[in-house]
């Protein structure tokens, strides 16, 4: 195919190579423990109950499951979401949410009815790779919120005036795993609405607490400048690619637009199954579940990490989510470095992927969430292994 018969947008160079990709590639190379990919454990998915609830589903109402359906998702399925987040503090109407393709379609959803050329966006500095990537075509100009391990300082919000909105991952962050304490979320609410700093919640790993549930979302201290977004990607199985964007009713109505020109509407049967897992009431004792195995991921991996780079890097033990964040020695380049750890038999995610502007070279994030505990205790091994020895060649 003759490649100059395409005269491509120039929004085509904004899409970034996403490392995840290429390390998703990487990751069938047999033996390889990636601690790259970051991908749900997939022991842990409820294939059984989504297999009879898509029986259910597909015998009791085969006609409407298998249809279009309206863009803003199914009234049911958005009652529920409103239902749980009141729960957790965020009081929301059902008017209020659209059912989305995964939160990263919300990402690109917001993206696209806020940001143009010419304007910014503020980012937390680690940020999440996939947000950088969904912003990216949209032409804004990303800049880094100052942030220190609780997350953006209030105090220094206001170099971000002017921003067209400042997107925040409270809950076990990607990349980091930290969470944002309850003060700072009402401080950094206060200073946003003083300013008109209008926020982008990203939360998909609220429901992934080890030991206790996080505080309240920052949407509930300024609902009016907030959007949020959820996922069932973390909590059931990313394969059924529905999550959700709650946005106050003017935002909500332009996000539904966005949608519709997308794709429509999220796949009706997929909310079907959902709305019908949901209903059978397994999702908190699933949740259970969910956590317990990833609580044995972060156990092992702290393990591992004490056992062999105590002497080597640094970290924090995360209370929740998927992933740890660690810094090497300043000459150490995680990136540089990976193509050898995959000869090793070990994958991780350069740190570097997840700044907007000033990256750290020398950090990495390790997932315990896709591989075995004893997996985790040798790829951990073969690191450091690896790190030893680039020291002191
Ligand atoms: N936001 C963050 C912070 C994520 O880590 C992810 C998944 N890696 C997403 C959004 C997108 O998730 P999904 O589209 O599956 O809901």
């Amino acid at each position: 195919m003759n490649a100059k018969v395409f005269r491509f947008a120039h929004r085509t160079r904004l899409l970034a190579p996403s490392m995840i990709l290429e390390l998703m590639k990487l990751m069938g190379q047999p033996g390889l423990v990636s601690l790259g990919g970051g991908l749900p454990s997939a022991d842990g998915f409820p294939s059984e109950a989504v297999r009879e609830a898509s029986h259910r589903v597909l015998t009791q109402h085969p006609r409407e499951a298998l249809q279009y359906t309206t863009t803003e998702g199914l009234l049911a399925l958005r009652e529920w979401v409103a239902a749980r987040l009141s729960q957790r503090g965020l009081a929301v109407q059902a008017s209020q949410v659209l059912i989305t393709s995964g939160s990263q379609q919300g990402l690109d959803l917001v993206a696209k009815m806020l940001l143009e050329n010419g304007t910014q966006v503020a980012v937390e500095a680690p940020t999440y790779l996939g947000a950088l990537q969904a912003f990216a075509p949209y032409e804004a100009d990303a800049i880094e919120a100052a942030c220190d391990d609780a997350g953006p300082l209030p105090e220094r919000l206001a170099e971000l005036a002017g921003a067209r909105a400042l997107y925040l991952l409270p809950n076990f962050q990607n990349p980091t795993g930290r969470c944002i304490p309850h003060a700072r979320r009402v401080q950094i609410a206060a200073q946003a609405r003083s300013m008109g700093l209008p926020l982008l919640e990203d939360d998909p790993y609220g429901d992934l607490w080890f030991d206790q549930p996080p505080a309240a979302p920052v949407a509930a201290h300024w609902p009016e400048g907030t959007i949020y977004l959820g996922s069932f990607s973390k909590v059931l199985a990313p394969g059924l690619r529905l999550g959700y964007a709650v946005s106050p009713l003017p935002v909500h109505d332009l996000l539904v637009q966005a949608k519709q020109a997308a794709d429509m509407h999220s796949s009706t049967l997929a909310q079907y199954i959902v709305l019908d897992l949901l209903r059978t009431g397994m999702l908190d004792g699933h949740l259970d579940d969910v956590r317990i195995r990833y609580r044995i991921g972060r156990d092992a991996m702290a393990q591992a990490l004490h056992t062999h780079m105590r002497d080597l890097a640094t970290w924090q033990i995360p209370d929740g989510g998927m992933f740890f964040w660690m810094t090497l020695p300043p000459q150490i380049d995680s990136a540089s470095l990976l193509p050898l750890a995959i000869k090793h038999g070990v994958s991780y995610l350069p740190g570097a992927a997840f700044f907007a502007r000033n990256p750290m070279r020398n950090a990495v994030r390790l997932s315990f969430a896709t591989e075995s505990p004893a997996r985790i205790a040798q790829g951990v091994a073969a690191l450091a292994k690896l790190v030893r020895h680039t020291l002191t060649a």
